[in-house]
């Protein structure tokens, strides 16, 4: 009857919009950078490097060892 038509319509919505929110904070976990990888700027050149790339030296980054010396 219609009082069941608005019960299925209420739990599509429900669901729909739940799907939607899971979605929607998965999305928001994801880093914003799109690489995913933090860059750092070189002591000497300036250059931007991946973090994973960098070399410190005394609390500095450097983007290759020549620049550390
Ligand atoms: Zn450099």
């Amino acid at each position: 009857m219609f009082i069941k038509l608005i019960l299925v319509l209420l739990l599509g919505w429900a669901g729909f919009s739940l799907i939607k929110r899971l979605k929607s904070s998965d999305s928001s976990s994801q880093p914003k950078n799109g690489h995913g990888q933090k860059m750092v700027a070189c002591e000497t050149c300036d250059t931007h490097v991946p973090e994973s790339d960098v070399i410190v030296k005394n609390g500095k980054n450097y983007c290759s060892k020549e620049h550390a010396e």
